[in-house]
């Protein structure tokens, strides 16, 4: 099968929102250290502000700086870091249904700053001549996509709208996001194990009833590790 590697314009929030990527996205390695470097002494004088006696403190003096390299190599790494391009395949006359199910997510949401933990379940149909994706690359948009501020709708529909453009010819796109919000759980109402769950769906999964949509919530029950839906 012919490979073919493409880089494509997946982003569809306005740059420097919390759910879009920096303004000088994607950032080189001395652009990250230099925002860690700023958001150090910033986390800093917030934790002054909250009259935390961290420099002397011997589990917390080196926590600004712990806090300001988790959010940009981890927790919001998909703001300033790209995604290796997206490899995609001729279907060789395959026409079913593609599902990969239980893709981890890791986010945070946009308006608390809370973390957010779940799986990402994705489906697609390629069309006449279409392209199929490499399978871990689907890990990879979840990653993006998640690494950054998110609400949970938003979130959903921009790892569609990815997988959407990467699949050529598609005939349509499905994607189930099952997550669970520690700005529930743990602030506010404080109820843990509620679980929020939003689909997108796109082309011939649009419509209740359409067998190929009947086929990817049914894959979904079987032997799926504990994750309902
Ligand atoms: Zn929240």
């Amino acid at each position: 099968m012919a490979e073919n590697k493409k880089k494509f314009n997946l982003e569809c929030v306005q740059r420097g929102f919390a759910n879009g990527v920096a303004p000088n996205f994607p950032l080189t390695d001395k652009q990250k250290e230099k925002m860690i470097d700023k958001a150090t002494k910033a986390y800093g004088k917030f934790l002054d502000a909250l009259e935390c006696d961290w420099r002397n403190d011997p589990n917390s003096n080196d926590t600004p700086r712990r806090v300001a390299k988790a959010y940009v190599n981890d927790l919001w790494a998909g703001r300033y870091t790209d995604m290796s391009p997206i490899t995609s395949f001729p279907s060789d006359g395959y026409d079913g249904i593609v599902i990969e199910r239980n893709i981890p997510l890791t986010s945070m949401c946009s308006h608390h700053h809370q973390t957010i933990g779940g799986v990402v379940h994705v489906g697609y149909i390629v069309g006449e001549n279409g392209k199929v994706i490499g399978l871990s690359k689907l890990n990879r948009v979840v990653e993006h996509f998640g690494r950054r501020g998110a609400i949970q709708e938003q979130l959903t529909s921009a790892i569609h709208n990815a997988v959407n453009t990467i699949c050529e010819n598609n005939l349509g796109v499905i994607i189930t996001v099952v997550a669970t919000h520690n700005c529930v759980s743990c602030r506010g109402v404080k109820h843990r194990g509620a679980a929020m769950v939003t689909t997108k769906a796109s082309g011939v999964f649009r419509h209740s009833g359409n067998d190929a949509r009947q086929e990817f919530f049914n894959s979904l029950k079987i032997n799926n590790g504990g994750h309902q839906i």
